[in-house]
């Protein structure tokens, strides 16, 4: 049965959806970069995990690479991404006296000092999350080789024998499913009682806030449409929440293009959510392609309210922007 018989499609957006406070500042970093110190401006790695944003920000005269050697010492600035970077890399920029602005998130940032004080501590680092993610190879690249394990999954909890069960101590990428990851860090709790937990939690707002919308909407829903690309971790946690909290169908779409049209009952429902790094333009075209389409009506499901902002660094707020 669908949400609304007889009365058209119902398309359930979820609020708080899309861009995180993290997400606005790294863009926001690239942005001011370019009007200080004009084109180009390298960014190491994609800044945030979405095209429409890399390509929008290419065109102002950002400059994607890999690694810093692709960049030639023409001073002009590098911008690490959102996902925040091995220690290696500031120290590998500073050595070529390259000028850096770190767009980490803060929220990120907060992890790699927890990593830091575990170790402080004396204990093993236990990183929860997912293998060859930049994030978790930034939080790893925070310590030496081999003092910190990632651990993927309830099974790997069961392979790992850490030297000293009595010296551990765990954080988590911030954009884990939060139920997948409650199940891990029990099974982790569970086999090392004296496990140490961070002093806050690693999965960041934003990722909790997006989860609860979408569980929220997920009921009833014939397909659940979430905007986002196919390597944002976020993006494809929200897909597995919808499904496991109810919805039909769920789908990750990078825009309006990638809509399966044929998925969708006339008088269903359809609900939408857009990843962290997804920006609303993308979702606005959601819905137009689907009004185009159907006779739809709109429904807010907000489950909680944003505020965070977090300001950009200092040199680029305060330096009068010069150059167009
Ligand atoms: Fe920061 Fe969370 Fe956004 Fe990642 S998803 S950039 S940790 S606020």
């Amino acid at each position: 049965p669908s949400a609304s018989p007889s009365a058209g499609l119902t398309i359930r957006l979820c609020e708080p959806r899309g861009f995180c406070a993290g997400v606005e500042r790294a863009i926001q970093i690239v942005v001011l970069a370019l009007k200080k110190h004009g084109a180009p401006v390298y960014v190491r790695h994609e800044i945030v995990h979405n095209r429409y944003v890399v390509d929008g920000l290419r065109d102002m005269g950002a400059i994607f690479v890999k690694e810093l050697d692709e960049i030639p010492d023409d001073g002009q600035p590098v911008v690490f991404s959102a996902h925040g970077v091995p220690k290696s890399v500031p120290a590998k920029a500073e050595a070529r006296d390259m000028l850096y602005l770190d767009a980490t998130c803060p929220l990120v940032s907060k992890v790699h000092k927890q990593a830091l004080r575990h170790m402080r501590h004396g204990r093993h680092v236990i990183l929860v999350g997912h293998k060859g993610h930049p994030e978790v190879v930034g939080t790893m690249g925070q310590l030496p080789e081999g003092a910190v394990t990632l651990i993927e999954s309830e099974e790997d909890v069961a392979a790992f024998t850490p030297d000293d069960p009595a010296a551990l101590g765990f954080v988590t990428q911030t954009t884990l499913s939060v139920d997948d990851t409650a199940g891990v860090i029990g099974a982790l709790e569970a086999k090392f009682p004296e496990l140490q937990a961070p002093a806050s939690e690693s999965i960041c707002y934003a990722t909790t806030n997006r989860q609860e919308a979408v569980k929220a909407a997920s009921p009833g829903t014939d397909l659940f449409l979430i905007v986002g690309a196919p390597n944002s971790s976020n993006s494809k946690r929200l897909v597995e929440v919808a499904l496991k909290a109810g919805a039909r169908q769920a789908v990750l779409v990078e825009g309006a293009g990638e809509i399966p049209f044929d998925a969708i009952p006339a008088d269903g429902c359809v609900a939408i959510s857009a990843g962290a790094s997804a920006p609303e333009v993308l979702v606005n075209g959601v819905i137009d392609a689907l009004r185009s389409r159907f006779e739809a009506k709109l429904e807010l499901v907000q489950t909680a309210e944003e505020n965070e902002l977090f300001p950009v660094m200092r040199s680029l707020r305060e330096t009068p922007l010069t150059k167009a």
